[in-house]
């Protein structure tokens, strides 16, 4: 027999650290808000032998709330009254360090009559706030099975299992809390109401809720009220609000009244130290001018690192594929097929692995931030901003997340309920900075910008770096109010965030988002450029000109054609066919634009110098000057900042629009937003 449950809980409660912890699985985890969007499922075995489906929602503050992933949770608990398809019990996961706004939705899902467990998570940060709780006495007052955990060391995990496969739910909670007197009458007329319509006794309950708490307008849009049940209920909330009781908040104190009474009895709270210092840094991390200090001077220290400590891997990795390339043009008779995996496999593919470590470090720096609760923070003193662009906090998390990727930011955007807002959102996380857009910075910014330092601290490598990701920042808040002033236009909406408790980042939780990540980009660099730089050389190689020197060979190939014809386009923004020829291939991948060069600068030197070498040192034929200049570099760079240059992102925001109309917007204003700012830094470059 296959038992079925479901996790529910507020946001960074710890239900995919839950979930993992009892599948084995490994779901990503987060500490903020909105990181799992979609429902996932997995397995999980009982002591008895018996196996167990569970389900992990997206995280929910109420059953009330409407945004759409805060729906999937609330649409998988009604329907479960109604379908066949039942669950036998639900794990509400409940933070012990937040217990009062935890039990908040607990108190709406014994409402409904659905049978649960209480998993009370982070029982070691609680009790280092000084929170010790009784589970015993809570259990007595909720009515239903407590177990405590602590998800991320997996303790309280069996005691979780057993009780999941021994007790026995009943059928009926019960109800404790009390309406208040002025609302009870009218509560439970429409209640009663609503059950002669066929509604069970707690749908009934939790609807009558529901209906007297919202606004009157709003009656009229709600999807099954009939014109008289309208009437009816239009009548009661007049009376009320004549009678001057604030019908929004009403059930939602009397509800915090008996959450207050539960604790009282079964949670004890003593004031502490780290309490106390947890706030003291908070005042200065989320400050209005020493919050952007820090934000800025952390995103420095991280690229410093990533060009001084990083590179030295990154050698390692060159070393090693020089080494094979001339270890395997020894064994291989020389000629085209040495050509093909020298010049083209080994020169397109190293030269994007060679980031690899870069990657890796960046997903290791932000993982930090993420799990020791910075993010939130940064949401938070973003938030003021972002509300001058007419967006709120909630969308700076999806945009934190693609610095990344934007895919997943994309994804994150379902936290957001106003769908205009969604979709602006989505319109601008691409121009955040994400990790395929590395290796093209790091290979331009070391081969031509100088590592000097300023005030003796700062390099300027890292500099630049930060000044793109800030770049492509300024681009998304300036695109964002565009977008809210025309297209999607709306008020700004207001925005809480939770600050989570600081807490040591999880070495494994580290471990896996840099696995996963190293995972992917090796599968990208192994299957999609490996076939790009197969056929790039070919391009690059055919037809074959007798006598021709390799760059003649180059020019006169496929590929020079290619990025010949294409040339008086780019010629204003100062590139060169060359350079065409990675601007046409990246549009699928940006990263595809290093793995290009690498192929090209392959075929036509033969040397064993790197990549970024070869290019600084190249001269053009024609001009008898070097190809690249300072200028030509930090156009390019600008360029990568704003261009769009990404099937993958296309492709998701067309899944998540339902439509082409808005990716085709997307790519559109992207791509000449980089045109334009592109041929501006030219220019003025070339005056200076
Ligand atoms: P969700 O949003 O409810 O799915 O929460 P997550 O499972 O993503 O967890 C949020 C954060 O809390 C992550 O950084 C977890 O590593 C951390 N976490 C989860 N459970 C515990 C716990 O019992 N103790 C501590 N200290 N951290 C936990
Ligand atoms: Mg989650």
């Amino acid at each position: 027999m296959l038992r079925t449950f479901s996790i529910i809980g507020n946001p960074n409660s710890g239900k995919t650290t839950v979930f993992n912890a009892l599948t084995g699985l490994k779901q990503k985890v987060g500490n903020y808000p909105g990181v799992t969007v979609e429902k996932k499922e997995g397995k999980f075995i009982l002591p008895n032998g018996d196996v167990a489906n569970l389900v992990d929602l997206p995280g929910t503050y109420s059953l009330t709330a409407f945004s759409p992933d805060e729906k999937i949770a609330t649409d998988v608990l009604l329907n479960h009254i109604n379908s066949s398809s039942k669950f036998e019990a639900i794990l509400c996961v409940v933070d012990a360090s937040n217990i009062e706004r935890n039990l908040f939705l607990l108190s709406q899902i014994i409402d409904l009559n659905i049978p649960c467990v209480v998993v009370l998570n982070m029982v070691d940060v609680a009790l280092k706030s000084g929170i010790t709780i009784d589970e015993d006495k809570l259990s007595k007052q909720l009515g239903v099975p407590v177990v405590k955990t602590i998800a991320q060391s997996k303790l309280g995990i069996d005691k979780l299992k057993e009780t999941l496969q021994n007790h026995i739910f009943p059928s009926k909670n019960l109800r404790k809390w009390k309406i208040d007197s002025v609302l009870q009458k009218e509560h439970s007329e429409i209640s009663q109401i609503l059950q002669k319509n066929n509604l069970d006794e707690s749908s009934a309950f939790h609807e009558a809720t529901q209906l007297l708490s919202m606004p009157t307008e709003e009656l009229l849009i709600h999807p099954w009220l009939t014109v008289d049940l309208i009437k009816i209920i239009r009548k009661k909330h007049e009376k009320l609000d004549f009678l001057e009781i604030d019908r929004g908040s009403a059930f939602i104190n009397s509800r915090y009244d008996w959450i207050k009474l539960v604790c009282d009895i079964s949670v004890k709270k003593k004031f502490t130290e780290i309490k106390n210092l947890s706030d003291k840094v908070d005042r200065i991390l989320t400050h209005k001018f020493f919050g952007f200090i820090f934000f800025f001077g952390i995103m420095t220290f991280m690229f410093q690192i990533m060009f001084s400590w990083v590179t030295i891997p990154m050698n390692w990795i060159n070393l090693f594929f020089n080494f094979l390339g001339t270890e395997i043009s020894k064994i291989l008779p020389s000629g085209q097929i040495e050509s093909l995996v020298v010049d083209g496999i080994i020169g397109g593919v190293g030269a994007v692995i060679s980031f690899l470590p870069q990657i890796v470090f960046l997903f290791l720096f932000l993982g930090i931030l993420e799990d020791s609760g910075y993010m939130a923070r940064a949401a938070f003193i973003m938030d003021k901003v972002m509300s001058k662009v007419g967006l709120h906090g909630k969308s700076f998390i999806p945009l934190l997340s693609s610095f990344a990727c934007a895919i997943p930011g994309i994804m994150a955007t379902r936290t957001i309920e106003n769908e205009k807002d969604r979709i602006t959102t989505m319109m601008i996380a691409p121009l955040m900075s994400c990790s395929a857009r590395i290796p093209v910075y790091t290979l331009m910014i070391g081969a031509f910008i100088p590592n000097n330092s300023i005030f003796g601290i700062i390099s300027l490598p890292a500099l630049i770096l930060v000044s793109l990701y800030m770049l492509g920042l300024l681009a998304a808040l300036v695109f964002g109010f565009i977008f809210k002033k025309t297209l999607l236009k709306g008020a700004t909406p207001l925005f809480l965030i939770e600050l989570p408790q600081y807490k040591m980042p999880s070495l494994r939780t580290l471990f896996q988002i840099m696995w996963e990540r190293s995972i992917i980009f090796l599968k990208r660099a192994g299957t999609f450029i490996l076939a790009v730089s197969i056929v790039l050389w070919f391009l690059a190689s055919y037809p074959k000109i007798e006598n021709a020197n390799p760059s003649e060979q180059l020019e006169k190939s496929f590929a020079g054609k290619i990025g010949k014809f294409i040339e008086p386009s780019i010629a204003p923004l100062g590139f060169d066919w060359k350079i065409g020829i990675g601007l046409v291939t990246s549009i699928l991948q940006r990263e595809v634009f290093v793995s290009t060069m690498g192929t090209i600068y392959n075929i036509e030197d033969d040397s064993n110098s790197s990549l970024g070498e070869k290019m600084r040192t190249e001269i053009n034929q024609q001009t008898g000057k070097p190809s690249f200049s300072i200028l030509t570099a930090i156009c390019l760079l600008v360029y990568y900042v704003l261009a769009m240059q990404c099937l993958s992102t296309i492709a998701v925001m067309k899944r998540e629009t339902n439509g082409w109309k808005w990716p085709a917007i997307q790519f559109s204003y992207m791509t000449l937003l980089a045109y334009f700012v592109t041929f501006l830094v030219y220019r003025i470059g070339v005056l200076i």
